[in-house]
């Protein structure tokens, strides 16, 4: 079982994978919630739509900035489990973003050698860019984002064929919609569904909802 079938780490249910609807936060990057005291290390999956509605969405953001963006370095917190304040370490390897853009929706940060992007929402949600994408942006064509190959193991059986579904009936027959609100624009490809063992093994590809102010500035900063 991977982590895509995990429970949401705000709402507690399941998350199926969907670029621009869900993420992943993994255990290495040493994620605090710093809006709880103590404070504990969060990872796992996440519906973009319940950290829109967070009351910790801003302090959830502040935190993926602050790793994503300051390269190593070390946070004295108060962790559950611990009497004392402890220095947890961190370095999110790959991310060098330097700030390039910051609007009233969101901020975008690029790499050095402008080969990356990361659009990052004011109410949280967080969108990586390679190059090719943020080209397609600035030309005005939609960018998708694509999950090929994961699983999911459902908490009851299918009544529909699976190969049948469209990712609204998916969502519907899971009790998931509220988490989709753009499942429409989603793709959903079925590989295989195990009845016995009610495993889903499937793949999505949908558009990312970059922010207009954001695809505005990727223009701005791609323009010869
Ligand atoms: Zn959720």
């Amino acid at each position: 079982m991977d982590e895509n079938g995990e429970p949401c780490v705000i709402c507690g249910h399941h998350t199926l994978w969907v670029p621009g609807a869900t993420e992943v936060i993994p255990p290495y990057w040493r994620f605090l919630d710093t809006w709880s005291t103590p404070a504990r290390i969060l990872d796992g999956s996440l519906h973009f739509a319940c950290l829109r509605t967070a009351p910790f969405a801003e302090a959830f953001r502040d935190e993926l900035v602050t790793l994503l963006t300051a390269g190593p370095h070390s946070v004295e917190v108060r962790l559950a489990g611990f009497d004392a304040p402890v220095a947890v370490e961190r370095n999110v390897p790959g991310y060098d973003p330097e700030p390039v853009f910051s609007g009233t929706a969101c901020r975008i940060f690029g790499s050095p050698n402008g080969t990356r992007f990361l659009v990052v929402e004011e109410d949280g949600p967080w969108h990586p860019l390679r190059l090719d994408q943020a080209r397609l942006l600035a030309a005005g064509e939609p960018v998708h984002g694509e999950v090929f190959d994961t699983y999911i193991e459902l908490e009851r059986p299918l009544t529909t064929a699976a190969e049948d579904l469209s990712f609204p009936e998916l969502v519907d027959a899971l009790d998931l919609a509220a988490y989709y609100p753009d499942a429409d624009a989603v793709q959903l490809t079925v590989f295989g569904y195990d009845t016995e063992r009610q495993v889903l093994n499937y793949g999505t590809k949908a558009p990312l909802p970059i922010p207009a102010e954001a695809v505005e500035a990727v223009k701005d900063l791609l323009a010869p």
